[in-house]
């Protein structure tokens, strides 16, 4: 047996999926000067301090919100993750004995508070996507149609598939039946165009720290100005205070109670101001690579791609399933030996890889950027080839 040399050399980061690595100048230099010269706590005191440190919150928001298509930033809920505003989006808005319809590719930031309200009298039903990963919006119609329904919940996109959802077509149907559609577009933002005033949306969640290139530790949730969610957190919001315990009705501030993640969010907002500039080249350059890593893999052999076979049909991630290899060694021997680094396993994504046939040994995720250059791409196809040719040899 010969023993696994660790890698020494150059680290190869193609796990963008979990969260974007490095982040940009740009926001490392907004996280920075939120600790230094912007220190003071916003929409707490009145000194000057404070203010400028409110006035940049505000500004992040309004860059976040034109990002995204918003049409007025205090729709625009700054959150720590997607995982929050995915609790906020369904717990704010369903109650006992509501129907839902979701689709099967949900991450557990779904899964897991869909089925706490299910023990709570929520019906749950599931529309099962394609072997792309893809939910069918015919059929979410009928079931939408089936009886009478308070929400459909689909993701934008897969982080185990990378498909993306036809979002749009599932915003028409529940305005034509009377429910609400709720995203989750964690892995979407920063990736595809998003514009939620044209697509409909009701309430979109996102991370701040993937596609978007923010900080972890900050995500958004937009929430359409007619949709009312419940409060889940309370607490001091700094403007309002008065005798009476209620919360503020106004937004943002109902629903963003405590000291604010103001280096999080200064982070984002630069994130979202180079996004805005320079998104559309990044996306074309993403998709290049994932390009070319889609048809080195194809031509290694004896891999299964997951998800849609046409680049313009996912995000710039490709989850593989070897015929004999395990998805864990895959991504160990990548890690240890050649020092590029990618995701192995479920992704908190139980139900998309039951979906996809993959629960038992999940999968080997690459996620990309723009970041990433050719040689990176080329590098782990020639590393996947070794490992799987040195495997074959019986070598560990
Ligand atoms: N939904 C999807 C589809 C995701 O990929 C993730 C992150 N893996 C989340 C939700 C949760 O995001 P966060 O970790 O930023 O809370």
């Amino acid at each position: 047996m010969n023993a696994v040399a660790p890698h020494r050399g150059e680290r190869i980061y193609l796990d963008h999926g979990a969260t974007s690595w490095p982040k940009p100048p740009a926001v490392i230099a907004a996280v920075s000067r939120a600790l230094t010269d912007l220190g003071a706590n916003p929409g707490r005191s009145a000194h000057a301090m404070a203010l400028e440190a409110s006035r940049a919150v505000e500004a992040a928001r309004g860059r976040c919100a034109r990002l995204l298509g918003v049409p007025e930033a205090r729709q625009l809920l700054f959150l720590p993750g997607c995982t929050i505003a995915c609790n906020l989006m369904l717990k704010g808005y369903l109650r006992p004995g509501d129907r839902v319809v979701v689709g099967s590719m949900e991450h557990n930031a779904v899964v897991r508070p869909l089925a706490s309200l299910a023990a709570q009298g929520l019906e749950v039903v599931v529309v099962a996507a394609d072997d792309t990963g893809l939910i069918d919006p015919g059929e979410v119609e009928r079931q939408v149609r089936a009886a009478p329904t308070r929400a459909v919940i689909c993701q934008h996109a897969s982080n185990v598939t990378g498909t993306i959802q036809l979002i749009g077509e599932m915003a028409e149907i529940t305005r034509e039946q009377g429910a609400r559609l709720l995203v989750d577009g964690a892995q979407a933002v920063g990736h595809l165009e998003v514009d939620l005033a044209s697509l409909g949306v009701d309430a979109y969640a996102a991370s701040g720290h993937k596609g978007l290139l923010g900080p972890q530790g900050v995500g958004v949730l937009a929430v359409a100005a007619d949709l009312e969610l419940d409060v889940l957190i309370e607490g001091g919001t700094g403007g309002e205070a008065s005798a009476q315990p209620d919360m503020p009705r106004e937004r943002p501030d109902r629903y963003e109670p405590g000291t604010l993640n103001t280096p999080g969010i200064l982070g984002l907002g630069a994130a979202a101001e180079r996004l805005a500039a320079d998104g559309v080249q990044r996306r074309r350059r993403a998709d290049d690579l994932l390009h070319r890593l889609h048809e080195g893999i194809d031509a290694l052999g004896g891999f299964r791609v997951l998800g849609p076979p046409r680049p313009q049909h996912r995000l710039p991630l490709l989850s593989v399933v070897h015929d004999w290899l395990t998805a864990d060694r895959i991504a160990f021997d990548l890690d240890r030996s050649h020092g590029i680094a990618v995701r192995a396993g479920l992704h908190c994504a139980p139900w998309a890889h039951r979906t996809m046939g993959t629960l038992e040994g999940g999968a080997v995720r690459f996620s990309l950027s723009a970041d990433n250059s050719d040689n990176h791409i080329d590098r782990a196809l020639e590393a996947l080839r070794r490992i799987v040719s040195r495997a074959g040899h019986g070598e560990t």
